[in-house]
């Protein structure tokens, strides 16, 4: 058995760090984690560089991750512009995003919902076929302002996604991290079996449940996750905001299950300690502190 592991903390990791990362450090930090195996990266995000001041340099990190044998780059797009933008530097996979829920969907992209489902639409029609695409679909368990999304909401939309292209792959996040298990394994579940193996999960670990929905998401039949290197992410001004649930403990749990990462985990661990001591970052996970498995590099 093999899993799909898709590295986000390049992206997700450092976007909420307050003051910039140095380009040269995101680089090092991108090919400390291809040297440890990973061949499935979201480098970075084509959006306003006045939205998102620590994401503007993704065009220089993506030049230097296309370098790297084998390693099939993500970068976010929430609009034409971005996907423009895309599509001159030459992205490997689009990962286009937008939430489920119109409040977070109004909160994090000043658009309401149809309106970002308009333009997403049109850029899936004239994406060309060598373009691999990711669509995101944020806050599809809970919503910091509507609470927990109905099941049948949440397939509703999924349903209207998933008809753009048959072939595109779909991700229901858990942004909040707010998500049950139990709800991760019925709504995986229900998706794969109307619309196919074509999901991906991707957990953040503020109620530290991410190992356990990703748990249920591989039960349910899921086998393409996102995870972040030394679990960094949240806001150092937003308390208990925490990252993604930690790459190395989704490692260390598959491992455990006989599931093939194709992850060297020493190197692992270095690229996650790497992660984990950019300056302004708030690292998460458990294994990193365990010394068995530290002895086990
Ligand atoms: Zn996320």
């Amino acid at each position: 058995m093999k899993v799909t592991l898709s590295e986000v903390s390049p992206r997700d990791g450092l976007q909420p760090i307050q003051g910039f990362v140095p380009t040269e450090q995101k680089i090092a930090l991108v090919r400390a984690l291809h040297a440890a195996g990973m061949r499935r990266m979201e480098v970075g995000s084509f959006v306003s560089p006045r939205a998102i001041p620590q994401m503007a340099d993704t065009r220089e990190v993506l030049e230097a991750a296309k370098q790297l044998d084998g390693l099939e780059c993500t970068v976010l797009v929430p609009n034409r512009r971005g996907f423009d933008t895309a599509l001159e530097a030459g992205v490997d996979r689009l990962g286009l995003f937008m939430s489920l829920t119109e409040g977070h969907n109004k909160a994090n992209l000043n658009r309401t919902r149809e309106e970002s489902f308009a333009d997403l639409a049109s850029i899936v029609r004239d994406t060309p076929d060598s373009m691999k695409i990711r669509f995101n679909l944020s806050c599809t368990f809970h919503c910091p302002f509507e609470g927990v999304v109905p099941e049948s909401a949440a397939l509703e939309f999924v349903e209207r996604i998933q008809s753009l292209n048959p072939r595109m792959e779909i991700a229901l996040c858990d942004t909040t991290g707010n998500a049950g298990p139990d709800q991760v394994a019925r709504l995986m579940r229900e998706a794969i079996s109307r619309w196919g193996s074509r999901f991906a999960f991707h957990g953040h670990d503020t109620y530290g449940m991410g190992l356990a929905n990703i748990a249920a998401a591989w039960e349910a039949g899921c086998r393409v996750f996102d995870a972040g290197s030394g679990g960094i992410g949240g806001c150092p001004y937003a308390p208990g905001a925490t990252g993604n649930t930690a790459m190395e403990d989704a490692v260390w749990m598959f491992r455990r299950m006989g599931v093939e990462t194709g992850l060297d985990w020493k190197r692992l661990l270095a690229a996650a300690d790497q992660a984990a001591s950019v300056p302004g970052a708030l690292p998460g996970g458990r294994v990193r502190g365990v010394p068995a498995a530290r002895a086990a590099a």
